[in-house]
């Protein structure tokens, strides 16, 4: 056995939502493991049913082949969507207090170094920026040096800057053998970071497997956009175009066949567009809606 933690048909529900409805996956040892999908999906309350916060309707969660116990606790580091800071404490103050909160710690040195909190270890925690808090949280969820360690949307409301340093910091994370479990709704998110991704939609699991792969599985290599407009009149539509808020896409493997193919029906092609299908993709193919809501 691999894995680290298994989740069997989990079911949540909450007074006239079905918050989460019968999920099941495993997350493997060393993994980045990516639970994707549009605000209200469910990934928050499968993440606390994962964290022990709260209690399934039904269904399991097991570590390391056995429920959930006290030292479970102990091995796991969580970062929350939202985490009140003590006021009046700089980011090193924090970082101590939350140290004696465990038995086992991790170096302090190499903490501050691999959430990059030299800079601003003096710094009152009120005023640090965006990117500046989500370091000093992803160093509280790692002070105990956990096996596991569960971020909720990490990245969401940080800038692009310093949503990509966020993942740099992931990387090193990762790179130590923690094994990692993230929510996000940002599909370039996922396709970074996770080896491994579960879509969700209304409570329910819509696809799984490896980012890259799943989205190679769907569609052919590229999209080839072009307004509708470009399309000549009197000229039937190829069977597989797909027309959509006044655009016209075609998915091809040989792009330049295709090309080829337009030019000689008379397609205007001053405003042809290609593009490399992704998971947002995937994600209007499978739900019929946008990933981001
Ligand atoms: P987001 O990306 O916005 O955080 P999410 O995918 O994490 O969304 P959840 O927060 O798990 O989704 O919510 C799933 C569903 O359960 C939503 O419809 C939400 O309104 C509902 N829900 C969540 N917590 C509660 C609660 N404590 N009581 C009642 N309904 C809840």
């Amino acid at each position: 056995m691999n894995h680290l933690i298994e989740v069997r048909d989990l079911v949540r529900l909450y007074p006239g939502v079905r918050a989460v409805d019968g999920i099941s996956f495993r997350v493997e040892r060393g993994q980045c493991f990516g639970l994707l999908g549009p605000n209200g999906a469910g990934k928050t309350t499968t993440l606390e049913v994962l964290e022990g916060i709260q209690t399934p309707t039904s269904g399991q969660v097991r570590y390391k082949g056995r429920p959930l116990d006290r030292d479970y606790r102990e091995s796991i580091g969580i970062q929350f969507q939202a985490t009140a800071l003590q006021d009046f404490q700089t980011v090193n103050e924090s970082l101590t207090m939350f140290r004696r909160l465990y038995r086992r710690t991790a170096d302090r040195d190499e903490l501050i170094g691999l959430c990059n909190l030299a800079e601003i270890l003096n710094r009152d925690t009120r005023k640090l920026s965006g990117g500046q808090r989500q370091r000093l949280l992803l160093a509280i969820a790692l002070v105990n040096d956990p096996e596991l360690v569960f971020l909720d949307e990490p990245t969401t409301g940080l800038d692009p800057q310093a949503r990509r340093n966020f993942w740099g910091l992931i990387e090193g994370v990762r790179r130590r053998g923690t094994t990692v479990i993230l929510t996000t709704h940002y599909m370039e998110e996922a396709e970074r970071l996770c080896d491994q991704i579960a879509i969700i939609d209304d409570g329910r699991i819509i696809a799984e497997g490896n980012p890259v792969a799943l989205v190679r599985e769907a569609f052919p290599a590229r999209t080839i956009h072009l307004p509708e407009s470009a399309w000549p009149s009197g000229v039937p539509l190829p069977s597989d175009a797909v027309l959509r808020e006044g655009e016209m896409e075609l998915f091809s493997d040989e792009v330049s066949a295709r090309l080829a193919e337009l030019e000689r029906v008379g397609a205007d092609l001053s405003e042809l567009r290609i593009a490399t299908p992704n998971l947002e993709d995937l994600f209007l193919k499978l739900t019929g809606h946008a990933l981001r809501t």
